[in-house]
């Protein structure tokens, strides 16, 4: 695969976006949606101007984890551009924001929505587009790449074994589209108990694995933690409700790797 040029990769609505940054998973549940989620508020709260693209048609996290006041997208009626919602200063395009009827769709026509939503949407000028991708590997995900040059990669992982395979099978289709892989974040990684001690639940090193073998740059761990999923519940991430947390400062090290 041929790496688009700069003219073919940021066209229509995402001409003035410099950089596009993929968070991927290679299954659901892993914690895909909240580190994208956080990792955006953290670019925001470093200063860049960001928006979110929920591109997961079948079960979009995007309204959950952010509470906006506008919850339906708008389109301009003379460019006929899409207009993202807004919260706390992140601009916000979620197929969870644009009705129902895309959940019974088939995988092709997912295909070509997804694509039409993220390229004809009006961004505006904005430093980061952080694209929550499908969990997976498929069809989807290779559209989405072919639609926009990404500029990186961030891989979402949990520490079991078995989890190996599979990022192994996401940082390759991103090799084969170009796109570097910046960084493996390792989700669920451990938790800090009441006597003190970091216990890590589900084994250690499958992380360290994944950095060494694939030449990764970066490897984030981050906690199993209530207040991320209550926040992400909430409608506030947890960077934005806790800026100050160690956990923020995770993001904050994600956020300064891309
Ligand atoms: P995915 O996008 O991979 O499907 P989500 O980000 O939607 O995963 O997370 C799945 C669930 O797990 C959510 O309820 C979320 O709040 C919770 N969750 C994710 N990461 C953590 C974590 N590190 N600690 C506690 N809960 C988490």
């Amino acid at each position: 695969q041929r790496p688009m040029t700069p003219d073919e990769g940021r066209s229509g609505g995402l001409k003035s976006v410099t950089h596009v940054i993929a968070v991927s998973s290679c299954k659901g549940g892993v914690g895909k949606s909240t580190v994208a989620v956080n990792l955006a508020y953290t670019l925001a709260q470093m200063g860049a101007r960001v928006g979110i693209f929920d591109a997961d048609v079948y079960g979009p996290s995007l309204p959950t984890m952010v509470s906006p006041e506008v919850r339906v997208l708008q389109m301009n009626p003379d460019t006929r551009q899409i207009m993202p919602t807004e919260f706390e200063g992140v601009k916000l395009v979620s197929f969870g924001f644009a009705g129902q009827g895309s959940a019974i769709m088939r995988g092709p026509m997912v295909s070509g929505v997804i694509q039409q939503l993220l390229t004809t949407t009006d961004w505006g000028a904005l430093d980061y587009l952080v694209v929550d991708f499908p969990p997976g590997t498929g069809d989807i995900q290779l559209t989405l790449c072919q639609s926009v040059q990404f500029s990186a990669a961030v891989i979402v992982t949990t520490p079991q074994k078995l989890a190996f395979v599979d990022v192994a099978k996401g940082i390759r289709m991103f090799a084969r589209m170009a796109v570097p892989c910046v960084a493996v974040a390792e989700n669920m990684s451990f938790f800090d108990g009441e006597d003190g001690k970091r216990y890590y639940p589900f084994g250690q090193g499958s992380g360290e694995r994944v950095k060494q073998d694939f030449g990764l740059p970066h490897l984030i761990r981050f906690p199993i933690l209530p207040e991320l999923s209550e926040a992400g519940d909430g409608g506030r991430p947890l960077v934005v409700a806790h800026p100050s947390s160690p956990t923020a400062e995770s993001f904050m090290e994600l956020g300064a790797g891309l």
